[in-house]
């Protein structure tokens, strides 16, 4: 398959230096975007998102957002990617390795790449494990940077015990989990932590927020606790390469009925509705 580095399209190979600061210090950023039937699933919120990640760490993308959009979408095309994702970093560059940014006007360096990988798969539809690990991050979650090894230690975690997912608590406060945003339904209200600088603020997430706004559910960007998650009625992960997936144990604690509830059903269906009339318009 072919690959975007920096403004060209190209065969797939061995391009990045040892001295690229991505590599070294974990010194980029990075989006993954979900592609269904061949069409970019909610690609300007991922820009965005992408834009505000590299204002923050003063990365200056290489060049337009127009222009990256249309390659992104040239490069899905050219690796004829009907269902996967789209993963995109822009590292600062290379440099001499030193800790500060390096003084001279370094290039940063981009790179996307396709990965096929089934879509909207329902085998998990009947709910799934998760474990809850204490919140080791960062203070700020709030920019989707290289730097996961907080991440990659939780869902490896989780990987041992057969869970899908690690939940994160930061001190009594559920944060987000590893690599997927948290959902608690308690009666008829839905709640899942505010977007500040302790989580990602997951393009999934916004739109499952919108969503309940649209069928007229209560839906609060408010903290719970470690309590209010394993005594919660509902329990549900969201992310873009998971979509919507209804947690029904955490650690040996049984969510609800130990089923997916109804709550999460109903946004599961209406979220793959909006999926599939957006890819087929
Ligand atoms: N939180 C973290 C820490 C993540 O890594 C991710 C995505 O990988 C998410 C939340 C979900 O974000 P999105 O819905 O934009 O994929």
């Amino acid at each position: 398959t072919k690959m975007l580095f920096n403004d060209s399209i190209m065969d797939r190979k061995k391009v990045i230096d040892i001295e690229d600061r991505g590599y070294q210090f974990g010194d980029g950023i990075y989006e993954v975007v979900g592609i269904y039937n061949g069409r970019a699933f909610l690609l300007d919120e991922h820009l965005e998102r992408l834009q505000r990640s590299a204002k923050e760490l003063k990365i200056n993308i290489p060049y337009s957002v127009n222009r990256l959009k249309e390659q992104l979408l040239e490069l899905v095309k050219i690796n004829g990617l009907k269902e996967g994702v789209i993963y995109l970093q822009i590292s600062r560059g290379v440099a001499e390795r030193w800790h500060q940014f390096p003084v001279e006007e370094v290039a940063p360096v981009l790179v996307a790449y396709t990965k096929e990988e089934e879509t909207l798969k329902e085998e998990e539809d009947n709910g799934a494990t998760a474990i809850l690990t204490q919140d080791i991050r960062w203070l700020r979650c709030d920019i989707k940077t290289l730097n996961l090894l907080p991440n990659v230690l939780g869902k490896q975690k989780a990987t041992e015990k057969q869970a899908v997912e690690a939940i994160f608590h930061r001190g009594d406060i559920i944060t987000e989990a590893s690599a997927s945003n948290v959902f608690i339904v308690k009666g008829s209200v839905l709640y899942t932590h505010p977007a500040n600088h302790f989580i990602l603020n997951g393009i999934t997430r916004r739109k499952v927020i919108d969503l309940c706004n649209e069928l007229d559910l209560d839906v609060r960007e408010e903290t719970y606790s470690v309590s209010d998650l394993l005594s919660a009625d509902e329990v549900f992960i969201t992310a873009t390469k998971l979509d919507i997936v209804p947690i029904i144990r955490i650690d040996e604690v049984l969510i609800g009925e130990g089923i997916p509830g109804k709550y999460t059903t109903r946004i599961l269906q209406a979220y793959r509705d909006i999926i599939r009339e957006t890819s087929n318009e």
